[in-house]
């Protein structure tokens, strides 16, 4: 909790955690479980980037989650490890998931791609569209109640639009064909680059609480 407790002590904010508990391509329709959807994506070949990845990083957390955590694309360390939000961008995530009194393991974390870009570039649309049907398998075989999409790439993916990060916070939006909610969060890589967001991302948070408690998770 450091990382994020420094990060808003340094605005002068006096964190109060809240807390409650909580008990916790070409895919065949037949794909029935996360774990051979994941055999299929560590050897595609979809596009390019299989070229220069060392990984697949295809996701992890609880299969059952009723929150999922969608990312833009896995980055150096991830690439290194295979995981999703390794390094200090995941440190950060994982404060602020034990912020609102979760761990890592009641929710599910994925990417809109499994490769990394190289130099952490954005993923080109063509990327994106290649592994579109692998994203969209996990939603459907998780079932979240939630969708928590982290910064701008997941949020216009997801969401099918082109807006700036700023108009897409503190909103609640229906994923199609199954209404999941989806709301914003800034991406924690972006947050920690970009000290003068804090305060929004307080807000943030307090609306998450709010969306969270809205539908029972
Ligand atoms: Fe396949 Fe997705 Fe990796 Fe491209 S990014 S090679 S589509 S798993």
């Amino acid at each position: 909790m450091q990382e994020l407790k420094h990060y808003f002590n340094e605005m002068g904010i006096e964190t109060f955690w809240y807390k409650k508990s909580y008990n916790k391509n070409t895919i065949e329709q037949s794909e029935t479980s996360l774990s051979s959807l994941k055999n299929i994506v560590s050897v595609c070949k979809n596009c390019d980037l299989h070229k220069t990845r060392n990984n697949t990083v295809f996701g992890e957390g609880n299969e059952s989650a009723k929150i999922l955590f969608i990312g833009e694309a896995p980055g150096k360390d991830e690439d290194k490890e295979g995981k999703p939000f390794v390094g200090r961008a995941g440190k950060l995530l994982t404060e602020i998931i034990s912020s609102i009194d979760l761990t890592r393991r009641d929710i599910y974390i994925a990417n809109t791609i499994k490769c990394r870009p190289p130099n952490n570039r954005n993923p080109e649309e063509i990327e994106i569209k290649a592994c579109s049907n692998f994203l969209e398998k996990q939603i459907e075989l998780i079932k979240p109640k939630v969708i928590i999409l982290l910064g701008k790439v997941a949020a216009n993916r997801i969401l099918g639009i082109d807006q700036p990060i700023g108009e897409l916070r503190k909103k609640k939006f229906l994923i199609k064909p199954n209404n999941i909610p989806a709301i914003i969060f800034y991406h924690p890589a972006y947050l920690l680059r970009s000290p003068k967001e804090k305060k929004k991302v307080w807000e943030d948070l307090l609306f998450l609480k709010s969306v969270l408690k809205e539908y029972d998770c």
